[in-house]
């Protein structure tokens, strides 16, 4: 069985001041994660000393990054290591998430080597794939996630797989407010495993966690998480809330209860 894992992509929101405040915030709520689900929280690059910090007060609620470069030192400006990560407590590392793709130059390759390189270092990424509008209007959205999650993977063994996250999002329902419908998550989920299941075998496809990412909110989280081949969200505006995040996460807790 999955577990859950509800994901909060912070985006360029919250310095160290704000993120004291919105895990506290969080804290004051749930106190720790319930048992059944896994939480994970992505801020700024320079919030992750702060939060892991925090942290520490919460059980179960991790700490990712929203990048990381695939070298391990040297002349990159602005640029952060998986060692960095790790030194800060860092267990997961959002990947290729569309906003980096589109303004920042990320391409299939540039993911696939920071996956290798996240894999290899110990840190989980949650590689994001998803079509655009205009990709899903033309029926291509089925072919264009599978290739990102082929080119993704080159490189990764099997046994490094399974400790790895994909979130399905599709580009046009980041930030709108519009949602996949359950359906349509659903087929791509199950697409996206099967694909694993090309990939690697059943057993992993079966490990692999996928997220929903695209406004999900309190209002329609139990509608998509109670899709089979829904493994969690990852989350951007409603995770900046400490109380629509944790709504979430009791949504997530009360499809584990029941099923
Ligand atoms: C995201 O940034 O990954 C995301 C899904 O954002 P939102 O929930 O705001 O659509």
């Amino acid at each position: 069985m999955r577990r859950f894992l509800i994901a909060g992509n912070w985006k360029m929101n919250c310095g160290p001041k704000e993120t004291s405040t919105l895990l506290q915030g969080i804290k004051d709520i749930i106190e720790d994660m319930p048992e059944a689900v896994d939480g994970l929280v992505c801020p700024p690059t320079i919030s992750l000393t702060t939060a892991s910090v925090e942290l520490q007060d919460i059980e179960g609620l991790a700490l990712g990054a929203q990048n990381v470069h695939s070298e391990d030192n040297g002349a990159f400006t602005g640029e952060v290591s998986t060692e960095m990560l790790k030194e800060v407590n860092c267990e997961y590392v959002i990947l290729g998430h569309s906003e980096r793709r589109q303004y920042f130059g990320e391409t299939d390759k540039t993911v696939n080597a920071k996956v290798n390189k996240a894999l290899i270092d110990g840190i989980k990424p949650v590689i994001c794939v998803g079509e655009s509008l205009e990709q899903r209007k033309a029926n291509e959205h089925k072919l264009r996630v599978k290739k990102q999650v082929q080119a993704a993977l080159i490189g990764v063994e099997d046994e490094d797989a399974s400790n790895l996250v994909i979130a399905y999002e599709p580009i046009w329902a980041i930030g709108t407010g519009e949602t996949a419908t359950p359906d349509q998550a659903q087929k791509m989920h199950a697409m996206i495993r099967e694909e694993v299941a090309d990939l690697y075998s059943d057993d992993t496809a079966n490990q692999i966690r996928i997220l929903y990412g695209g406004s999900m909110k309190p209002h329609n989280a139990e509608e998509l998480l109670e899709q089979p081949d829904v493994d969690g969200g990852l989350i951007g505006g409603a995770s900046l809330k400490a109380d629509s995040f944790t709504d979430i996460i009791h949504v997530a807790d009360e499809l584990s209860e029941s099923n």
